[in-house]
């Protein structure tokens, strides 16, 4: 009797231990599904993106008070937003997947991507900004071509969703004083300055793979925003003056 009962108790823990590995092995695959699920979306569907990695090669961009490079930082970002577009059913272009430019000179380099762009729908150039003035600068900053109405609804969408997502500005979308891409790009584009190199702390954040990922995400939420919608909730937001950039976006 004793045997019997001690038998029915390992053939018991055998089922449960079964149930509770079967139970895991449910869970692991619900992550899964849900996280495709999350991502996927009809509005983005065959929607073509050319996500343009400012800078590389032999143009690494401003470089950060930690001695970080821009070219890489929009590089690592620009392959974590193109992981999310591919999953969420978008064809993707991509300006570059390696530190190279397009071209040999500046004003060719710029003039790829141009036209690139020609065969998306919409257009994402990734940068980051600095600012020697003042260290205490920080925060997202997304900019568009005055005279492009779908570019400044998305770059307000953008900055919106940079500013739920990283919570680092109060800042607006601005027009763009100067830039030969958004100039030259007929698509709705836009330039998102992701934070200031240097600025210590961000710099150190912009390097992060969770805040890369963070980024990625809340521009990506925004493309989805603007697909999704006739126009976009835009909140009034006060309007905040222009950042002086030292970037150089016109060819030289
Ligand atoms: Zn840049």
């Amino acid at each position: 009797m004793h045997i019997f009962h001690l038998k029915l108790s390992h053939s018991r823990s055998f089922i449960l231990l079964l149930l509770l590995l079967g139970l895991l092995f449910l869970s692991l695959i619900w992550q899964d599904v849900q996280e495709s699920l999350d991502t996927m979306s009809p509005a983005l569907f065959g929607q073509v993106i050319l996500i343009d990695a400012g800078h590389g090669g032999y143009d690494p961009g401003v470089l950060g008070v930690d001695g970080s490079r821009e070219a890489d930082i929009n590089l690592a970002i620009a392959k974590k937003l193109e992981e999310y577009c591919l999953q969420g059913g978008m064809t993707v272009l991509m300006s570059r997947n390696q530190d190279a430019a397009m071209a040999s000179s500046k004003s060719e380099d710029m003039k790829s991507r141009v036209r690139l762009a020609e065969s998306a729908d919409i257009f994402i150039s990734l940068h980051c900004n600095s600012y020697l003035g003042s260290s205490e600068q920080r925060g997202a900053q997304v900019f568009y071509q005055r005279g492009n109405e779908a570019g400044k609804l998305l770059a307000e969408g953008v900055q919106l969703r940079f500013r739920q997502e990283l919570a680092n500005t109060e800042r607006a979308a601005l027009a763009h004083p100067d830039s030969y891409l958004l100039k030259n790009i007929e698509a709705p584009a836009v330039i998102a300055e992701m934070g200031f190199l240097s600025n210590r702390e961000e710099a150190e954040l912009l390097q992060n793979e969770a805040y890369q990922w963070k980024i990625a995400w809340a521009i990506y939420q925004a493309l989805n925003d603007f697909f999704s919608m006739e126009e976009l909730p835009v909140e009034e937001l006060p309007t905040a003056a222009p950042v002086q950039t030292e970037e150089d976006q016109s060819p030289q």
